[in-house]
């Protein structure tokens, strides 16, 4: 699943390569499944896209936003799997949940895999779409400072108990954050998951703050994850420290064997010798 980096990989390759093509039709799957959020039927999304133009991209969170002028947004969230965009006659993918075609002949496709949203929305709007409305700075937004970080862990630690991983992943408390990229930052912060938050000394919220801003900084640089694609369909450039195929193998820092156990809704991989 793409998580911030590649949302903001995807914000800048749209803004690149989309903006200013006109909408010659826009279609969606009439059929998706219910894991496929659309706001609008087929028929509605390819009458309101029809003759527009791509404006601006941004992405938020694991929210990418991209202006259809005059009037709309297109919505892509919580998403993985593809968004691509292809030149005039290039080969339709076998499977999308959605199309749009431009008047150019380019067209893009988008196809999640398991979840995502795929929405249009009068400009605006999208501010008030759960998830969206009211959510806290993300770790490329300015405000996400350590003043920022220090006030929101002082904030979790009088709710119920919480690891670094689930302020890592859970309840959007850091968003854009998923299971992926937590992994290689809590290798980096030397924080095991389960570490409570409630024990980090001020060195300690130092070093995960550092390595939130600086491991996220990196993915962007590098083009997002290597095991997820980008809008030409490329492999992204950053290959993950700790990951299923670290499993095994020694730890980049110390030569001890990299475990692998699951908690909280997916596997974390770590070194218990650099991570407590
Ligand atoms: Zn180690």
């Amino acid at each position: 699943m793409f998580e911030l980096p590649e949302f903001v990989t995807l914000a800048r390759q749209f803004n690149d390569t989309l903006t200013g093509k006109r909408i010659a039709k826009g279609s969606l799957d009439p059929s998706p499944g219910k894991f496929v959020w659309f706001n609008r039927t087929p028929r509605e999304f390819a009458s309101l896209t029809q003759g527009k133009v791509v404006g601006k991209s941004s992405a938020r969170g694991k929210w990418l936003i991209t202006d259809v002028i005059p009037g709309y947004v297109l919505v892509l969230g919580e998403c993985g799997g593809r968004v691509v965009f292809h030149p005039p006659k290039a080969p339709m993918p076998k499977k999308i949940h959605l199309k749009i075609t431009f008047d150019d002949g380019s067209f893009l496709t988008a196809t999640t895999q398991m979840w995502g949203a795929m929405e249009l929305y009068v400009k605006g709007q999208e501010q008030e779409r759960e998830y969206i409305r009211d959510m806290r700075p993300t770790p490329t937004d300015p405000e996400f400072t350590f003043e920022y970080f220090s006030n929101l862990i002082a904030d979790v630690v009088q709710g119920p108990k919480r690891s670094v991983k689930g302020l890592l992943t859970q309840d959007q408390l850091i968003p854009g954050l998923g299971n992926a990229i937590a992994q290689d930052i809590m290798f980096k912060a030397r924080l095991h998951p389960r570490h409570p938050v409630e024990d980090l000394d001020k060195a300690q919220k130092r070093r995960l703050y550092r390595s939130i801003t600086g491991t996220v900084k990196e993915v962007v640089r590098q083009g997002g994850r290597y095991d997820e694609r980008d809008l030409f369909d490329r492999p992204g450039g950053y290959v993950r420290l700790m990951d299923k195929n670290a499993v095994g193998r020694p730890c980049p820092d110390c030569g001890t064997k990299v475990q692998k156990i699951q908690y909280l809704g997916g596997a974390c991989y770590f070194c218990s010798s650099c991570q407590t």
